[in-house]
């Protein structure tokens, strides 16, 4: 199957309204070109590093392209973040939250945000506890430039289907609590639910997902993680 074909089914089975993020991290900027000639032009990447170069070379060739950061976030890594991407799905602590709302401003950019949960342990992937989204709601809701659109959350591996029906169905339950008790004017952007990946879409669209993020389902297997350093530094 082409990655046209595979696009084309995927949102034969999406139900309408949920957006299709084609997750591109681990392909080379042809790859993403094929999807875009396809009709896609929302794309997630997860490593600066990796998708600065990409970005950089199909402004030109694809335009219309939206970028959105899914990967973990770092303080030193928040302005090029911010510049190169609409989307920040991974927003994770109170103090990033923060920074990254003083460097919008200085920027002059608008983020849209998705606060990124932890609803279930998981040594390997990052979020806010629940509580410290509630606790910090107010806080949250008064940033200037930060625009929040929603939450987003990953399910840890090895989960039962109905236990992975659960996980987003608390997701979506926290994201409707935290918003009657948001500003009016905040409330009603606060709309979004980034859950669901080639391993457990289906579960995540059942409870409720809005972006699903999608990467093997639609582009096969990609080069792990840092394998484009490891060239550079042995090909030097
Ligand atoms: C890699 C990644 C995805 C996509 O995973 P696939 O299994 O390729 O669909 C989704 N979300 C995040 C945060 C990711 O890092």
């Amino acid at each position: 199957m082409t990655i046209a074909n595979r696009l084309e089914s995927l949102h034969h089975r999406l139900p309408p309204g949920v957006t299709l993020l084609a997750v591109s991290k681990g392909q080379p900027s042809q790859t993403i070109e094929q999807a875009y000639a396809a009709g896609q032009r929302r794309f997630g990447e997860s490593r600066l590093q990796e998708a600065e170069p990409k970005i950089r070379a199909l402004r030109q060739r694809c335009p219309g392209l939206e970028w959105h950061f899914i990967g973990q976030l770092q303080a030193n890594k928040v302005r090029p973040v911010a510049k190169a991407f609409a989307w920040i799905h991974s927003l994770d602590r109170i103090s990033l939250a923060q920074r990254l709302d003083r460097i919008a401003g200085d920027e002059g950019r608008c983020p849209q945000v998705l606060l990124q949960v932890k609803l279930r342990p998981d040594p390997n992937k990052g979020g806010f506890p629940p509580e410290q989204l509630t606790a910090h709601l107010s806080t949250l809701a008064h940033l200037s430039h930060v625009k929040l659109r929603g939450l987003m959350t990953m399910a840890p591996l090895g989960l039962e289907l109905d236990q992975l029906h659960h996980l987003f169905s608390d997701c979506r339950q926290l994201a409707q609590q935290l918003r009657a008790h948001l500003p009016s004017a905040v409330a009603m952007d606060f709309n979004q639910l980034s859950m669901g990946m080639s391993r457990d879409w289906p579960q995540a669209v059942g409870a409720g997902s809005t972006i699903v993020r999608i990467g093997n389902d639609i582009f096969g297997p990609r080069w792990p993680a840092g394998a484009h350093d490891l060239c550079g530094d042995t090909c030097t």
